[in-house]
């Protein structure tokens, strides 16, 4: 019994080296973004671009990051949020644990996805959630395209 606890205890629990590799992965993934919007601003304009050149890539910059983050698209935006929160539970130790229900991250899943902050549960139920917000919206606006037509179909009725 007790070594059944120990093993699933394991299972969860990342080793400093676990950690640090990790964490590697996360801020190459951070820089491999910020370096596909830098290339892009580059091509476009080639005014005070060198001081930002390549290898001196300081990632705690975080005037450089923000005025990157405006150059990001949604998808990218979020993904850097994701990857900034990964990297933050690392430094807290609290790297691999949900931020929804506190239960562990499985380590297949954060090998896939390091910077999942979500266990795979609470990612489908909110997954879940958003389409159904989606789909209220949708909605929503198909009732407001339509609320004229319905107020004279409903006059037209009722009399
Ligand atoms: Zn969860």
């Amino acid at each position: 019994m007790e070594n059944k606890n120990k093993e699933n205890a394991d299972e969860h629990t990342f080793s400093p080296k676990e950690l640090e590799e990790a964490e590697k992965i996360l801020i190459k993934m951070k820089k491999d973004i910020f370096k596909e919007i830098d290339a892009g601003i580059k091509e476009g304009s080639s005014k005070d671009s060198t001081e930002y050149r390549g290898d001196n890539y300081d990632i705690a910059s975080s005037e450089r990051d923000r005025e990157l983050m405006y150059m990001l698209g949604d998808r990218e935006r979020k993904k850097v949020r994701e990857i900034d929160n990964a990297l933050l539970k690392i430094k807290e130790s609290t790297y691999g644990i949900c931020d929804e229900c506190g239960e562990p991250i499985s380590k297949k899943r954060l090998k896939i996805i390091p910077y999942s902050n979500l266990c795979i549960n609470c990612q489908s139920k909110m997954e879940e959630e958003e389409k159904k917000q989606m789909n209220e919206e949708y909605i929503d606006h198909l009732s407001t395209l339509s609320l004229m037509d319905n107020d004279e179909i409903f006059k037209d009725s009722d009399e």
